[in-house]
């Protein structure tokens, strides 16, 4: 990156599905990776896996072996966030749950030194509560990054009511710089993504729940009346249907409105452990 405060050092908080692909795309691009996640050996293990993905690119001849040795050698598992020192920019890709968060982003602002951006992958918590958590709000700002980080293309650039236009320049050409569609908005519960997806997602669990048409009528309906790459119970399988829940509850709270009440059959499947893809059972059968 060309302008006068350039960023070479990523730092990733997480090294979990999201903090994986955070830390393979940027890798994959140039950029010197810093990784940590409070779990021992999960850098280790996503590491691992990141080196199985590109060995099948390179099989497949999309990469070569040269750019997949370097990809790997740009990351650097780090055994403390204090190691976070000479990192440009740390993005947090940590359990969603606020007090682990902001506990996070308490002890960044203490490593990176002032001036240096710190961004939150979070997909439902307030970026303006992150930010309070720091001594810095005008650099602090949110990168919403898509499962498979990899293959998705957008990041939802969700911004605090004081970040400044300099931290929203820097990681809008960041995300830039790793094949990104970077597309912005406010800080608001759900941002845009979820508080347009997730909706429609619970309604079609409503349609199930009432009866009104099996699953694959209402995917069907959805793939085929809306053009959508896949139906929203599929889709829900794939997010995880807790992570579903708990999105649209904080829809329901936070906008404090009862069009966001969540379906009753997710909370049902939640308390069966029927969370979709990961567990083999959601809306459809994995098994
Ligand atoms: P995950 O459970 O796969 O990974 C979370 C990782 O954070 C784990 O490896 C855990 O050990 C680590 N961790 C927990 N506390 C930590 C701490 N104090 N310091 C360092 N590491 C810590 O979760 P995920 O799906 O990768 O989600 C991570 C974040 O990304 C969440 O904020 C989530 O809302 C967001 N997100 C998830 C998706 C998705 O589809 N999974 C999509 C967009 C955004």
């Amino acid at each position: 990156m060309s302008d006068s405060n350039p960023i070479n050092t990523v730092a990733v908080v997480g090294a979990g599905a999201m903090g994986a692909g955070i830390i393979q795309v940027f890798a994959q691009n140039g950029f010197e990776v810093l990784a940590y996640d409070a779990c021992e050996g999960a850098v280790e293990k996503a590491v691992q896996r990141i080196e199985k993905i590109l060995t099948r690119l390179v099989e497949k001849g999309k990469i070569e072996e040269s750019a997949k040795r370097q990809a790997i050698g740009r990351i650097k598992p780090c055994g403390a966030l204090s190691d976070f020192a000479s990192a440009d920019i740390a993005i947090e890709a940590a359990t969603e749950k606020p007090d682990i968060k902001e506990q996070i982003f308490k002890e960044l602002d203490s490593i990176l030194p002032p001036g240096k951006i710190l961004a939150s992958n979070t997909s439902s918590i307030s970026i303006n509560r992150l930010a309070g958590a720091t001594s810095r709000p005008e650099k602090f700002i949110g990168m919403h990054f898509f499962n498979p980080v990899p293959l998705m293309g957008l990041v939802e650039i969700v911004t605090g009511d004081k970040t400044d236009a300099a931290t929203i320049n820097a990681v809008t050409e960041l995300a830039k710089a790793v094949g990104k569609e970077p597309l912005q908005c406010k800080d608001s519960p759900g941002f845009i993504s979820n508080r347009v997806g997730m909706p429609m997602i619970n309604e079609a669990a409503f349609c199930l729940h009432d009866g009104i048409a099996t699953r694959e009528a209402i995917d069907g309906i959805m793939k085929l009346g809306f053009n959508h790459p896949m139906g929203p119970l599929a889709l829900a399988d794939l997010i995880g249907i807790d992570v579903c829940l708990f999105i649209m509850e904080v829809l329901h709270r936070d906008l404090a409105d009862d069009k966001y009440r969540p379906c009753p059959l997710l909370k049902e499947m939640v308390a069966k452990g029927h969370l979709g893809k990961k567990t083999g059972k959601g809306f459809y059968d994995y098994s």
